[in-house]
């Protein structure tokens, strides 16, 4: 009975799809099963006998093996990754557990393991390992760190140029809070096989957490890294097709060479996250190489986004609202204004709203900021003049992240009523970019404004991707020219058939037009040839506090 068991476990062990190896103290190796053969081609009589590290890479450092023993003298077991080296010269990733085990009075190590560079190859066993993302079924942060420590170990012998690349999606959270998360993993799915395409196959690319991707790429020379970016960039922008809707998708990237942006893994990582974030910084969708310059002003980035939630909550005196008239281009008249939220910091003095708004937004303060605007633009008109216009517009901008809250109904709606007591008309302006992926749901939202007779403006119009079958779908009633088309209108070139075309859409839509940023004469005339309807800019008039505008307001 128990030589059948014995021989029953031997064949057990034997045939394991796992490899398996005893060894013993000091150390040698003294037994092996059948995958062992397959994962490192060493045959049984080639290693009977002889030390473990036969295995061994020379990736890991001393330290490493003397952190795995201490684990094992004290916890008695030892997981993780281990790069090892097969017959053939190549090195690969492992899945390594060691135990000791107790076999005729004598102590032995047993140690089990499996190849996990396969995993990405379809291997499903192996998905629900600490290693990979199921999701994405990429490496997960730990075994890209894995990976990268062991790529910068290799550096000693070879010159190529190893860079990181880190790759963060940009307005993701959005695209989750709208949609819900199934449509936010089907996405992620695409971002990766999108990154996957640009990238060679002996480039590792990792899902480190949420919208958060990085790949090591290693090229013959660096000049090439450009290019890689450059398609990587190219590579999202196609739109990506989710449950019958398009989507656009961008990411902002990141990128740190060895060894002048960091020495070590974590160093490449770290500068590599930083670098990304100044490519955020520079309005997404393209890519920075670390510098430590850059690196000075996240820290500066971060302490302004913590100053600007304390003033919100502390300090709604540093916040104002400047207007800026917009006219009738034909007859000059005045036909309404936008109003610009300001923040004065006691330290940091003046601060833009393109710099105070996206903070706001990834903080979740974007609510707040509104509340401040509505207060100021409430007190601003709480005292008017007699004689007032009827009929002017007055436009917010709102970010369209905010639509979808409904507090933004209760927030708005004093504001609404004032301008209804001076038969003045709110319009909403929204930034093209974040209006593309809007759900069912928030279009809807957008109608219910547009039927409380509020007036939706896409903002910046000509920066996005909108497509024309999409914008007629859409409940707006206003485009408004982004400003990079009027400056060059005067030369009559590329920008001012732009201008035609999106004057030619608004015409086909029946959708009123506003270009902004008008600085001259000339550019002011060229668009009233054009037919363009409406218009502001600083040479018509500048942004300025309610008390030095409300004379243009007056008959
Ligand atoms: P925007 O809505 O496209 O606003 C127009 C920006 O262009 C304003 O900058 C305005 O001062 C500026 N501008 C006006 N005329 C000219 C011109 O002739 N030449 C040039 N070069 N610029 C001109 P500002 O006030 O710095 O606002 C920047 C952006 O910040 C706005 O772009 C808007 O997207 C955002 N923003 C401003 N106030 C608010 C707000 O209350 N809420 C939200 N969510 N965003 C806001
Ligand atoms: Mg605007
Ligand atoms: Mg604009």
């Amino acid at each position: 009975m128990r030589a059948t068991k014995e021989q029953d476990f031997k064949a057990l062990v034997d045939n394991h799809p796992q490899a398996i190896m005893l060894a013993t103290r000091e150390p040698r190796i003294t037994y092996v099963n059948r995958m062992f053969h397959a994962v490192t081609g060493y045959r049984e009589q080639e290693v009977l006998g002889a030390p473990p590290s036969i295995l061994s890479s020379g990736l890991h450092s001393p330290d490493f093996y003397q952190e795995m023993w201490k684990c094992l003298e004290e916890r008695r077991e030892w997981e993780g990754v281990i790069w090892n080296r097969r017959k053939n010269g190549e090195t690969y990733p492992q899945w390594l557990s060691i135990y000791p085990v107790r076999h005729d009075e004598t102590e032995l190590y047993a140690g089990v393991f499996m190849d996990i560079g396969d995993v990405a190859a379809g291997d499903e066993r192996l998905a629900s390992l600490a290693y990979y993302d199921p999701l994405t079924e990429l490496p997960n942060r730990t075994l890209f760190q894995e990976f990268l420590q062991a790529r910068v170990a290799q550096r000693a012998t070879r010159d190529t140029c190893l860079a990181v690349i880190f790759i963060d999606l940009d307005f993701f959270k959005g695209v989750n809070d709208l949609h819900g998360h199934e449509t936010g993993d089907r996405l992620l799915q695409q971002a990766a096989l999108c990154i996957q395409s640009v990238l060679g196959k002996d480039d590792v690319v990792a899902r480190l957490s949420g919208d958060e991707f990085a790949a090591i790429v290693e090229l013959e020379r660096r000049e090439a890294l450009e290019d890689v970016c450059e398609r990587l960039i190219a590579a999202f922008r196609s739109p990506v097709i989710v449950g019958h809707r398009e989507f656009f998708l961008s990411a902002s990237l990141g990128v740190a060479v060895y060894p002048g942006h960091g020495r070590t893994s974590v160093e490449l990582l770290q500068n590599a996250d930083r670098a990304m974030h100044s490519a955020k910084r520079a309005g997404r969708a393209c890519y920075r190489t670390y510098s430590a310059v850059d690196s000075e002003l996240g820290i500066h980035e971060q302490r302004m986004s913590e100053a600007l939630i304390t003033s919100l909550k502390t300090a709604p005196e540093e916040f104002s609202v400047v207007y800026q008239p917009q006219y009738e281009l034909g007859s000059g008249q005045v036909t309404g204004m936008e109003v610009l939220l300001r923040w004065q910091h006691p330290d940091y003095g003046p601060i833009s709203p393109g710099e105070f708004v996206p903070m706001a937004e990834q903080r979740g303060y974007i609510h707040e900021l509104t509340e401040q605007l509505v207060r100021c633009i409430l007190q601003d008109l709480a005292v008017m003049p007699d004689r007032l216009r009827a009929g002017l517009r007055l436009a917010l901008n709102i970010s369209a992240r905010q639509i979808a809250d409904f507090r933004l109904d209760k927030l708005l709606e004093p504001l609404f009523q004032r301008l209804d007591d001076l038969d003045w008309m709110p319009e909403l302006e929204i930034t093209e970019t974040h209006l593309m992926n809007l759900s069912k749901g928030l279009l809807q939202r957008l109608e219910y404004f547009g039927n409380r007779g509020v007036r939706i403006a896409i903002d910046d119009f000509g920066t996005g991707y909108s497509s024309l079958a999409y914008l007629h779908t859409l409940p707006v009633h206003v485009l408004k020219i982004d400003r990079q088309f009027i400056k060059s209108l005067e030369n009559r070139g590329h920008d001012s058939r732009i201008v035609s075309a999106v004057l030619g859409i608004a015409e086909a839509l029946q959708l009123e037009v506003v270009a902004e940023g008008i600085e001259t004469g000339n550019q002011c005339s060229a668009l009233r040839q054009m037919g363009c309807h409406r218009g502001q800019g600083y040479w018509l008039a500048r942004p300025e506090p309610w008390s030095k505008v409300i004379n243009q307001f007056v008959d």
